[in-house]
């Protein structure tokens, strides 16, 4: 085939035809299962003011530092693709003073994000995420029934062998002292650690703590944890987050070097992955943490929140790869055949009253042929074809024909929807 002139831009994806079924499971079963612990959804606009992901998301992020895909207006405002939903969120809820309402205000949102990542296996530029938050709550027990939340939907979707890691980063209390002394060991063998990692140095010594290449991570499995430096607020919190968990049975890990890649969480952060060398490899299918001061940052009141993302894509490449099927649209009962100028006139009309009875009827009107026409019903695999032509019009009739034994049967134009509804009821 020849190269078409225009093609997608690096690292998106059209989502074809074939693929809608899984999107619409996933999301599905992931509002579902929000409805059911009482979220309640917002759309917030794609783009937002560049200044909200920089004070928000912060600047030594690596979203804010080479991800975001931004624009200059006619205004000269700019204004970025939302490359993650919180600090979004975040700005709806007090721009629509919904800290007045009875707290915790719980939401959720999905939809496309923007990255400008090197792509690869489930690292794209556009990618989809299903977002949660409970704003306005501290207690461990939400901390553990998002995290539950996330982990039942992975479930649903009939994901198995999940797990989740977990840790705690602490809060402006304990982490600076953490932050010193992981410094000062960091910047003991600084000669050993890759570039970015001593660049990390100058901005955020903690994302040393997930960097991938193996030479860092040979140097940070000697460095102290921040999990022994808790003060006694973010201990206890974290332990009671680790007893619900254990209440519900929850799979988990505790991995003291998940930090995450965003600046504003704040005790709790977990990762979801399917325990497997591919699940390692595809990286975590769903994330998020605690932002205790987050709210206050972006200009509102003292308030803690939590909240966490899912891949969409990350989920249907494992789906695809454990050959999970998800249950494909069911194809029409009726195929509406039609002959002549006055049958296809006719033909239109009909199709309008089955619709309105909810009764999907496929045709192919662009055909003429009748032997076109039935090859079609045929490989649709409809119970019943009805079938339109010159004589019937004028008679005001129409056939039935029972695909599966071959018998035909004429009755009243007008009659034809109640007739159906009735054999499609048995
Ligand atoms: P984050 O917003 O970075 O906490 O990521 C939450 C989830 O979104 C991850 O667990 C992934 O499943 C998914 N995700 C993040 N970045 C990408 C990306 N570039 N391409 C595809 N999925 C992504």
């Amino acid at each position: 085939m020849k190269k078409p002139k225009f093609q997608r831009p690096t690292g998106m994806h059209d989502i074809l035809p074939e693929d809608q079924g899984y999107f619409q499971k996933i999301y599905n079963v992931c509002e579902t299962v929000a409805n059911f612990y009482g979220f309640k959804k917002i759309d917030t606009p794609i783009l937002e003011d560049t200044a909200l992901y920089e004070k928000g998301t912060g600047l030594a992020t690596d979203i804010v530092q080479k991800q975001m895909f931004t624009l200059r207006t006619k205004g000269r405002n700019y204004l970025t693709l939302r490359p993650e939903f919180t600090p979004g969120i975040i700005r709806a809820y007090l721009e629509h003073g919904m800290q007045t309402l009875p707290q915790p205000i719980k939401l959720y949102s999905s939809g496309p994000a923007f990255r400008y990542e090197h792509p690869q296996a489930g690292r794209y530029r556009q990618f989809h995420q299903f977002n949660l938050e409970v704003i306005g709550d501290g207690n461990s027990v939400i901390d553990a029934q998002v995290i539950q939340i996330f982990y039942n939907i992975l479930t649903e979707i009939k994901l198995k062998k999940l797990i989740v890691e977990i840790n705690s980063i602490g809060d402006n209390q304990c982490r600076p002292y953490y932050k010193k002394l992981l410094l000062s060991y960091l910047k003991s063998r600084d000669l050993s650690l890759c570039v970015d990692c001593r660049r990390r140095l100058r901005e955020n010594p903690l994302r040393v703590l997930d960097c991938k290449e193996e030479k860092c991570q040979r140097i940070v499995s000697q460095a102290p944890q921040m999990i022994d430096h808790l003060c006694q607020e973010c201990h206890d919190h974290f332990k009671g987050v680790l007893e619900f968990l254990d209440e519900i049975e929850l799979p988990y890990r505790l991995n003291p070097y998940l930090v995450r890649g965003l600046d504003y969480y704040t005790k709790t952060v977990f990762e979801i992955f399917e325990d497997t060398e591919e699940g390692r490899k595809m990286g975590s299918l769903s994330g998020g943490g605690r932002y205790d001061a987050l709210v206050k940052l972006l200009g509102g009141e003292d308030t803690k929140a939590i909240g966490g993302a899912m891949g969409i894509e990350r989920v249907i490449a494992t789906i695809k790869s454990k050959k999970i099927k998800t249950q494909k649209p069911s194809n029409p009962p009726i195929f509406l055949a039609q002959l002549g100028i006055m049958a296809k006139r006719k033909s239109l009309k009909l199709l309008e009253d089955f619709r309105k009875v909810k009764i999907q009827v496929a045709e192919s009107f662009g055909r003429d042929s009748l032997k076109a026409q039935l090859k079609i019903a045929d490989r649709l695999g409809v119970k019943y074809t009805l079938l339109l032509g010159q004589k019937e019009v004028l008679e005001e009739t129409i056939i039935i024909r029972d695909m599966k034994i071959g018998r035909q049967e004429t009755v009243k134009l007008e009659k034809v929807v109640r007739e159906m509804q009735k054999r499609l009821k048995k």
